[in-house]
C-alpha cells in the first residue's frame, strides 16, 4: 500500500512550494488507494510557533487536501526517538562522543587551515582493537551514528535518477545532542519508518539529507522508502522565488480571490505535465498524476497563467458556490433576487473573486459618482432628451424586461428611428446606471436591475445633470 506524507515545520506560513509537494504526495497516495499522513515537524523549539502551526493547518483545510488518521507531532514523540537511540547504541551502530565544543572548534579550524573539508576525526568511534580515550568528567556526550567510512551511498531518486554521495560527505553525524534531544534527520527517519512511508516526495532542498537518512535506515536494518526530490519553483528570471514573485502564504491567495482548485491546478502543472493539457480537475489529476513524470528541472512561476486558470475556474463554478465564496469578501448575495443573472454575467469577466465582487457591485449598487471623463465625452446637449424618451419607451414596455432579447428588440428600432449612434444612448446609460463606461452590455444591466431601479438611476443622473456634487 502506498503511504505518503506532508511534513511541514511550523516555522512560518505554508508557502506554495510546500503546498505543491503536499499535493503531489496527496495525489500519489489517493490515486493508489493508499494513505496520506500529516506530520508536524516541531522539534526545533526555538523556531516553532503556535501561530505558524495554525496557519499551516488553516491553509491545508482551505485547499481541501484531506489527510488520514491523527496529525502526528514530533514534539510528542520524544520517548520513541530515545528508544531508537538506545537501540542503535546497543547494536553498536551509534556511539557516545565526549568531544567538547572547544575541541571540535579547534579540529575544524585546523582542517580548514589545511584546506580540508571539516570532518569529525573519529576520536570516539569504537573500532575493533581500538582503545577509546578516558571519559572526561562533567561532559554530557552527543550521540553519533557510525556511518560507513569509505565508498558511496547510492539510491535511485524517482525524479532525478541514480544518485550517489561519497560516504565522507555523510560523516559520523550527530543523532542526539548532549541535551538528549534528537536531531532533525534522525527524527524524520524514525517517523518515516514507523509510519511505514513507502514514498517520500519533497523539495530537492532536502536532497543532501537523504544519504544521512539512508545511513540511519541501514543502521536499523530497515529498507528505506522511495525518494522523489522535486525541483524548486523559480521566478520567471530563473532566480529564487521571492515574496514579490508569489512566494506567498497560501492564505494570501485566498485573500486575493483565488479559488483553491485553481491554485492546485496551477501547482500541479508547475513541475509536472501531461502532454500540453493545462486544466485538470481533481479527478483528472488523480487519474493522470505519477511522480515519475515530475520534471527534472526547476519550474518558473507564471502569475498570468494563475490568473487565467482562476478565471476559467470562476466561469465554471456554480453560482451557489460563488455566493458562498463571496461572503469571505463581505458580499452576501444570498437574498438578492437577481443573483443568478448578475453572477452569470459578471463571472464571464472576472479573473479573481475580488474582480467578481467589484463587477457585481458596479451593477448592483447605485453609482456613488459619475466618471468625469466619460461624462465629458458622452453626455451632450441632446442626452437628456434621448434618455427621457428612452425611459418613456421602457415605461410603456415593462414586459420587455423579461428577457435580454426582448430588451434588444425594443431598443434597436428606437435607435434606428432616432438615427442615433449606439454610444449616444448606451454610454450615458452606462454612466447613469453604473457610474462608468466600462460595464458590460447595457441590455444585461437593464435586465438585471429591472425597470424600477433603471428608472430611478436614470432620473437621478438627469436630476444631477451627471455632476458629482
Ligand atoms: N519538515 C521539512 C520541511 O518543512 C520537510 C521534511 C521532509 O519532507 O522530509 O521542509
Amino acid at each position: 500500500m502506498t503511504v505518503t506524507r506532508f511534513a511541514p515545520s511550523p516555522t512560518g506560513y505554508l508557502h506554495i512550494g510546500g503546498l505543491r509537494t503536499s499535493l503531489y504526495s496527496y495525489l500519489w497516495a489517493r490515486k493508489n488507494g493508499g494513505v496520506f499522513r500529516l506530520r508536524i515537524e516541531d522539534t526545533d523549539l526555538a523556531r516553532n510557533s503556535e501561530e505558524a502551526l495554525k496557519a499551516i493547518i488553516e491553509a491545508f483545510n482551505w485547499v481541501g487536501l484531506s489527510y488520514d488518521g491523527e496529525v502526528e507531532y514530533q514534539s510528542k514523540r520524544m520517548d520513541i526517538y530515545k528508544k531508537y537511540i538506545d537501540i542503535l547504541l546497543e547494536n553498536g551502530n551509534a556511539y557516545k562522543c565526549y568531544m567538547s565544543k572547544e575541541e571540535l572548534d579547534s579540529l575544524r579550524a585546523s582542517q580548514e587551515a589545511a584546506k580540508q573539508t571539516p570532518r569529525y576525526d573519529g576520536t570516539w568511534r569504537p573500532e575493533d582493537g581500538k582503545t577509546l580515550p578516558p571519559i572526561p568528567a562533567g561532559v554530557e556526550p552527543v550521540i553519533r551514528i557510525k556511518a560507513p567510512k569509505d565508498g558511496e551511498i547510492r539510491f535511485v531518486d524517482g525524479v532525478k535518477g541514480d544518485m550517489k554521495f561519497d560516504s565522507s560527505f555523510v560523516d559520523d553525524f550527530v543523532i542526539a545532542r548532549s541535551s538528549g534531544v534528537p536531531t532533525y534527520n534522525f527524527v524524520v527517519t524514525i517517523d518515516d519508518m514507523l509510519m511505514q512511508m513507502t514514498d517520500v516526495i519533497r523539495g530537492d532542498d532536502h536532497l543532501s539529507n537523504t544519504p544521512k537518512q539512508i545511513v540511519i535506515y541501514n543502521a536499523l536494518g530497515v529498507k528505506h522508502p522511495n525518494f522523489y526530490h522535486v525541483p524548486m519553483i523559480n521566478n520567471p528570471e530563473g532566480k529564487k522565488l521571492s515574496k514579490r514573485d508569489g512566494a506567498m502564504d497560501v492564505m494570501d491567495y485566498k485573500r486575493l480571490g483565488y479559488l483553491p482548485e485553481a491554485l492546485l491546478n496551477f501547482l500541479v502543472r508547475l513541475g509536472w505535465s501531461n502532454k500540453d493539457q493545462e486544466i485538470f480537475s481533481m479527478d483528472e489529476m488523480l487519474e493522470l498524476f505519477d511522480p515519475k513524470n515530475i520534471n527534472k528541472s526547476a519550474s518558473a512561476y507564471n502569475a498570468e497563467k494563475l490568473l487565467w486558470l482562476n478565471s476559467e475556474y470562476i466561469k465554471a463554478t456554480s453560482n451557489e458556490r460563488l455566493v458562498e465564496e463571496l461572503k469571505f469578501f463581505d458580499l452576501d448575495l444570498s437574498t438578492y433576487s437577481k443573483k443568478d443573472e448578475i453572477l452569470n454575467l459578471s463571472k464571464q469577466r472576472a479573473n479573481t473573486l475580488l474582480e467578481l465582487k467589484k463587477s457585481i457591485l458596479d451593477i448592483k449598487d447605485k453609482p456613488e459618482e459619475y466618471e468625469e471623463a466619460g461624462v465629458k465625452k458622452f453626455v451632450k446637449d441632446d442626452t437628456s432628451v434621448i434618455l427621457k424618451e428612452y425611459l418613456e419607451l421602457l415605461a410603456n414596455n415593462k414586459d420587455s424586461f423579461s428577457s435580454i432579447e426582448n430588451l434588444e428588440n425594443l431598443t434597436k428600432p428606437f435607435i434606428e428611428a432616432k438615427s442615433l449612434k449606439f454610444p449616444q444612448l448606451f454610454q450615458p446609460i452606462r454612466i447613469a446606471l453604473t457610474g462608468g463606461t466600462q460595464a458590460p452590455s447595457v441590455y444585461d444591466i437593464l435586465f438585471i436591475l429591472g425597470f424600477e431601479e433603471v428608472e430611478k438611476r436614470i432620473l437621478k443622473a438627469l436630476e444631477k445633470n451627471f455632476k458629482n456634487s
